[in-house]
This record gives structure tokens, sequence and C-alpha cells, in this order.
């Protein structure tokens, strides 16, 4: 019944070689370095001459607080990407990079579903074009470099208990998050306690994505924090010394990767940050890139809107000078039940008044989006299990809150279902209304930044943070800290810390639990809630049953 799996879709795809697709943005093969047939990198020498070219428009494509299944943000990228090209715009899409280790935990890909998909989809969601390596080497070079000082003598003075950083490998495995290296004796070091994290969650793989170039690359990983002193001084990438050879490994990934959607159309993957300790978005270069070649760029930004979409214009944009000309917000039936209180179970069954109830969860992004100055349309990813009573609810609640709302069937149809929104998205992009100011200036004090984020987005009452957080942040503020914006890592699931807290609650308290500062990347991270930077397996992981049939092609990935 219904329609092929994303798996069998991506196979079936008829694919243009890559040169095909990057004449459609004006790249001459030249500058095109191939990766087999249907991947390439673009040279950097390339895009550092496209300075001054006008800009197209750029799309943000956010969602409200989603049901864990995720509610459908990359395959509408992708669909309103192609639902562009189809009614004559030149528009392009910028999406992440695809972490390895989760895909060997529970199925799901990240390159889009059904007929609005990136292919080639295994590869992207595998190996792609060694990116992820290149992250992973440099970040456990400085790991290696560091360890190597202390060994020879520690002329820095690298206080061993205070050492932060930590090795990253691209796998979920629990069993690393907290290890004893340097054990067996004298010529191995020193003992001491570390751990892994996953290299999403690699503070290199932020600077990747918020680096200008390769110029900017090295000053920002040179800046790291890597450890402290006995007198709690900072010692840095650059004193160890690591920040050249890493920028050498990062050089060919630091070039944005360019693959194409089933419909043939330009698609830039590039980076993948983690959204809670870091700011979820594709690479600066990626979409800086894009926005040269194509009149239209959209783009995602991970989790629901308020995480998702206030890091994209708080961090990125703010960092990268990006001015965004509309955002969508996608929502679904399913989503907007569960913010009126049905359990996951029931979503499949109508709930007219459930889901009356739960766009209030969509009013409060709508509002919030709009709060930054950018105009905002609703899409309406439409699910086989939707009914139109649900959707009639669905339209008229954003209406209320003073937006439409397209019915998008993307999923199923391709860019054929997609063509209302687009025409929409195109023509409030071309209005040029948006007025896009980030949340808060520069140079508000740290802490007020939390609280303004946690009042005007979540719409708390407080935050709670104790002395040894607020006295933290004071120091980072003397030592010219100051100035960052803040990275806030909290659930997706709920304005609150509370992923059971779904709907529009306020008046809610935000605790604080730890900040860190990510020197390099350039942001202060606040973390309320528990956050895992490196996942587990569950008890039956998926990669129990991958392989490769006689066919040769991937069996159960997807
Ligand atoms: P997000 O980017 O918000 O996390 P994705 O676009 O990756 O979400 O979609 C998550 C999953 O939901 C994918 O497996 C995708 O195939 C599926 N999906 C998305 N839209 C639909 C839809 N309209 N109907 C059925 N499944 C969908
Ligand atoms: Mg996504």
């Amino acid at each position: 019944m219904g329609q092929p799996t994303d798996i069998e879709i991506a196979r079936a795809a008829t694919k243009r070689p890559i040169q095909e697709i990057g004449a459609k943005l004006g790249i001459p093969a030249e500058s095109l370095l191939p990766y087999g047939h249907d991947k390439a990198k673009v040279a950097a020498d390339f895009i550092a001459a496209q300075g001054e070219k006008p800009d197209g428009k750029l799309i943000l494509v956010t969602a409200i607080n989603p049901t864990p299944a995720g509610e459908g943000k990359t395959t509408t990228t992708v669909g309103l990407g192609d639902g562009l090209n189809r009614i004559g715009r030149k528009a392009a899409i910028c999406i992440r990079e695809a972490s390895l280790g989760p895909n060997f935990g529970m199925k799901g890909g990240a390159a889009g579903g059904g007929y609005a998909q990136v292919v080639p989809m295994e590869e992207m969601n595998l190996h792609f074009t060694g990116d992820f390596h290149a992250i992973t080497s440099a970040h456990n070079l400085l790991a290696a470099m560091i360890d190597n000082h202390i060994y020879w003598g520690n002329e820095l003075e690298i206080d061993l208990r205070r050492v932060t950083w930590r090795r990253v490998l691209d796998m979920n495995d629990r069993a690393l998050r907290s290890v004893v290296t340097s054990l067996g004796g004298v010529a191995n070091g020193f003992p001491r306690e570390t751990g892994f994290d996953i290299t999403v969650a690699s503070e290199v793989m932020a600077i990747l994505c918020l680096s200008a170039d390769l110029k900017d690359l090295k000053r920002r990983l040179g800046d790291m924090i890597v450890a402290y002193r006995r007198d709690k001084s900072a010692v840095t990438c650059r004193d160890i010394g690591a920040d050249g050879a890493m920028t050498v490994l990062l050089k060919d990934a630091m070039q944005p990767n360019l693959v194409q959607t089933l419909e043939n159309n330009p698609a830039f993957v590039h980076g993948g940050p983690f959204a809670n300790i870091a700011h979820g978005c594709n690479s600066v270069v990626a979409t800086r890139t894009a926005l040269k070649l194509a009149d239209y760029v959209v783009t995602e930004a991970g989790f629901g809107a308020d995480l998702g979409a206030e890091k994209f214009f708080d961090i990125k944009c703010r960092k990268a000078g990006l001015k965004p000309a509309a955002a969508v917000i996608v929502a679904t039936c399913r989503a907007l039940k569960m913010n009126g209180g049905v359990a996951k179970a029931d979503l499949g069954a109508e709930n007219v008044e459930a889901l009356t109830t739960g766009c209030a969860n969509l009013a409060r992004h709508i509002e919030n989006v709009k709060g930054f100055g950018v105009p905002v349309i609703v899409a309406i990813n439409h699910f086989v299990t939707d009914t139109e009573a649900e959707i009639a609810a669905l339209k008229q609640a954003a209406a209320a809150a003073g937006v439409e709302a397209v019915l998008c069937r993307h999923w199923a149809q391709g860019s054929a279902g997609i063509e209302e929104l687009a025409a929409r998205v195109a023509d409030l992009a071309d209005r040029g209304e948006a007025e896009f100011a980030p949340l808060y200036p520069d140079a508000m004090g740290l802490f007020e930044k939390i609280e303004t984020i946690a009042r005007r987005i979540y719409r708390a009452g407080e935050v709670v943070a104790d002395q040894g957080i607020r006295r933290q942040l004071k120091e980072w503020e003397e030592a010219g800290y100051g100035n960052l914006p803040v990275c806030m890592a909290k659930t997706q699931y709920s304005f609150t810390t509370d992923p059971n807290q779904r709907g529009a609650p306020s008046g809610h308290s935000l605790p604080v639990r730890e900040v860190r500062l990510s020197a390099g990347a350039g942001f202060v991270v606040a973390i309320c809630g528990e956050i895992m930077t490196m996942p587990g397996l569950p008890r039956v992981p998926a990669a129990q049953s991958i392989t490769l049939n006689a066919d040769g092609n991937i069996e159960g990935l997807f």
C-alpha cells in the first residue's frame, strides 16, 4: 500500500552528471572537483571570485515543536527548492550533511523524504565526500598534540585535571563517553580522565560551518580553548601549535558539496553541527556561495523555531551578515495534535479539538519569527492521515495568527505538490518587506542575553542559575568574550526544558545547568537540561539488519 519507501524512490532517481547541475548555477566544469559522477566540491578560488555579485533571497525553513519523528523540515526544504525551480525561479537549497553514527542506531536519513529528496542519499548518509573524516582527524590531532605536549614536559603548565579538549568519533558508542587515557606505564604519558563526543558535537565542526574562508578558519581554530592552568588561565589551540596542521587537514572539507534533488536541481550539502551545543545550520560558505549563484536559496535550521530559527538568526545570520527574506514554518496535523495533548500512538485518528488546542504552539512560533522582522508563511506538510476538517482548522488558526497556511504535497508528488507554496514564498521574498534584526545586541551582558531569549522566545518567567554560573559568565565578559551570542541547548520538544510540556506554556522557569565557552566558534553555550554529546545504540541497533544484498544494494539502512 501507498508510495515506495524513501530508499526505493532515491534508487529509482534519474541523476544527471554533476557538471550539468553545476552549469545550472553557472559553475564551469573546471571549478567543480568531482567525487564520482554525482557529487562535487565547488572550488575555493571560484567561490572567492564571486565577491561582487548581488545576493539572491534567503528563505529559512523552520518548524513548530515536532514529534519525535521529525516534521519534515528537510523534506519541505528540498520540496520548496524543486517547487521554485518548477515555477521558473532559479533556486538552490542548502542543507546539512548527515552524521554516520546514528544511522546504525535507528533508521532514518537526513536527505529529505518521499519525492522530495537529495541524491545520492545513501552516500550522503554514509561517507559522502569525507568532510566528517577530516573534522574527526583535525579534532583528534589536537587531542594527540595536547597529550604529547604534557608528555614532553608540559612547558605550558597545563593542569592535567583541566584539559577540556576531548576526542571525537563519528559513531554512537556509549562505552567511550568517559575513559581514562595513558594507562600502561611511564612511556604512555600521564593517566587522566577524559572522553569521546560524536564528531558533529566537535567545536571544529561548528567552526567549519561559521568560518568565512580558510584564514578565518585558522584564526578560529587557534582561538579554541583546550585546557586551563592551575591559575585558571586558558591554554588555546594556538598555544599548542595545532591550528596550522588542522587547517591543512580541513582545506578540502571547507569547500561546499554540490549534489542534486530527485528533480535534478542544485543542492548544497555542507557541514552538520549539533543543534543543541552548536547552532545546527549548514555552512556559511555554502549559504553564501548559493546566494551568489541562485536567485532564491532555501535553507533549513535544525529543531523547532524556538531553538533552530533563533540560533539561525542570532548566531549564523548575525555573524555572517545574512539577511533572510522570508521564513517558512512547517506544521503537520500530527505534531499539532501532539502539542494539543494527544499521545504519539493516537496521532493517526482525527482530533480537531486537540489540533486546535495545539495550534497555540504554531501561533507562538509565528509571533516569535515575525519578531525578528522576517515575514512568515506556514507550510502544511500533508500526511495521508490528515483529514479535511483538521486541515481547515489549521488554516484557520494560521489566519488568526495573521499568516497564510498552504497545503503542500511534495512528499507524495514532488514539486507538482508544492507549486502554490513556492509561488507564495517567491512573492513574499520579492516584496522585500523583511527588516531582519537579531533579538539582542552584541553589547548586552551574557546572562541578560540568556534572559532575553528565555523571556522573549520561550516566554519563561525567570532564568535560574546558581552563583557559580553567573560568576563564570562575568569572568568571560571580563576576559573579552562578552560580545559573543549565546547558543541555547535544551529539548526541542517544548518551549520549556520539560519535553512533555507541549503547546504554548508561559511563566515557567528556565534552569541553566552549565555554561561552556566555544571561543573559536564564537558563542557561549547555555545548557538547560540533559544534553548528550555521545549517543548510544538502542537495544536492537539498525546495524544488525543492515547488509549488502546479492545485487550489491544496501538493505536495512533506511
Ligand atoms: P526534519 O528535517 O524535520 O527532521 P525530515 O524532513 O527529515 O524531518 O522528515 C522526517 C521523516 O518523515 C522522513 O523519514 C520523511 O520521509 C518523513 N516524512 C516527511 N514528510 C512526510 C509526509 N508528508 N508524509 C509521510 N512521511 C513524511
Ligand atoms: Mg532535517
